[in-house]
């Protein structure tokens, strides 16, 4: 499989899958799925907020997260150094290619749910 990673034109992630598959992964995308334990918290408690005030709570204003850099993690993940400063996510190819944008992974999955992140 072959891993690219657009830091300096901040297109973010390419990867080729070793079965042929490819996915595509803007910065904005990964920085908002990170699946460190801050940003577990984080997700779980928008969650419960957004489901306590009834609306979808949309934040206010979101700078578009580029990268700053990234390295691989052994053989089998990528650490990125996201532009807000957080660089503590680990992104095993094993997450990347189960949050894979695209249709085809969104039914294989997680049936069906597409994440969306606007930017
Ligand atoms: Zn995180
Ligand atoms: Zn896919």
């Amino acid at each position: 499989m072959d891993v690219k990673v657009h830091v300096s034109t901040g297109a973010g992630v390419d990867i080729a899958w070793s079965d042929g598959h490819t996915s595509h992964f803007d910065f904005v995308y990964l920085r908002e799925l990170c699946p460190c334990a801050l940003c577990n918290d984080e997700r779980e408690k928008k969650g419960k907020f957004s489901s306590a005030t009834g609306g979808s709570a949309l934040p206010m204003f979101k700078a578009r997260v580029t990268a700053k850099g990234a390295s691989a993690v052994g053989n089998y993940a990528l650490s990125i150094q996201f532009s807000d400063g957080h660089a503590t996510g680990i992104y095993s190819f094993e997450h990347l290619r189960e949050i894979c944008p695209c249709e085809k992974c969104g039914v294989e999955f997680r049936g069906g749910v597409t994440h969306v992140v606007k930017n």
